[in-house]
Formats: C-alpha cells, sequence, structure tokens
C-alpha cells in the first residue's frame, strides 16, 4: 500500500485524519475547530517547517469545520454513522482558546 496518497479512512476507528502530503500548513482548520482537537507541530522534514497535528481526536465532535475549510483536501473527517463523536467539553473549548493564543502551535512546542 502507498501511504503517500493515502487519503482513505485508516484501518482504526479514528474521528479524523490527514494527509499530510497535502498540508500545506495554513493554520486554518486549527483555526476553525472548536474542540482543540488539532494544532500545528514543527516538522523539520516538511518545507514549510510545519504540519497539522491530530492532538486530541478523542473530543473531536464531528462538526466537519475542519474538513470543509481546508483549501487542500487534506484533512477528512468520519462519518456520523461510523464514528461516535464527543460532546463539545468546557475542557475542549479552554484548549481550542490556548491553541488559537499558541499561535496554533500544539501547546507543548512553544510559539512560532
Ligand atoms: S486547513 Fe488543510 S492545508 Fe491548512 S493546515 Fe489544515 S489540513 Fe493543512
Ligand atoms: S470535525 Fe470539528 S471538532 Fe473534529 S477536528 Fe474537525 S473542526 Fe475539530
Amino acid at each position: 500500500m502507498s501511504a503517500t496518497f493515502h487519503t482513505e479512512k485508516p484501518a482504526e476507528d479514528v474521528p479524523v485524519w490527514v494527509n499530510k502530503h497535502n498540508c500545506k500548513a495554513c493554520d486554518i482548520c486549527v483555526s476553525v475547530c472548536p474542540a482543540g482537537v488539532l494544532a500545528m507541530v514543527y516538522d523539520p522534514s516538511s518545507v514549510l517547517g510545519a504540519n497539522i497535528s491530530i492532538q486530541y481526536p478523542d473530543s473531536c465532535i464531528g462538526c466537519l469545520e475542519c474538513e470543509l475549510s481546508c483549501p487542500d483536501f487534506a484533512i477528512y473527517v468520519a462519518d456520523r454513522k461510523e464514528h461516535k463523536f464527543a460532546k463539545l467539553s468546557d475542557e475542549a473549548k479552554k484548549r481550542q482558546e490556548a491553541i488559537v493564543a499558541n499561535n496554533y502551535m500544539a501547546l507543548d512546542e512553544g510559539a512560532k
């Protein structure tokens, strides 16, 4: 199997997944996620120096905002019939605020 252009849902039951090769590290999906699921991480192997990371999949509420906002069709959300999504929690909302305040970087990555 070629992982390079793999855009199908992974075999595991995951709420959201990414084709990192399509990702341009634009931060848009991170900015629209209400639940602090996504963040950018430094990635020296990427020409952009950063890449999208699914940090807290268990908090994903399946709102589809990331998938609908991505200009590069690089992020995908599971079907509601196939995945049981979380409910939006105060903890997730607070984490999202912290990620935005951290310039969309993962909270353990420091500011850009
Ligand atoms: S919106 Fe798309 S291209 Fe931009 S960071 Fe997210 S996955 Fe990558
Ligand atoms: S579906 Fe919604 S909650 Fe889940 S990662 Fe995308 S924007 Fe965040």
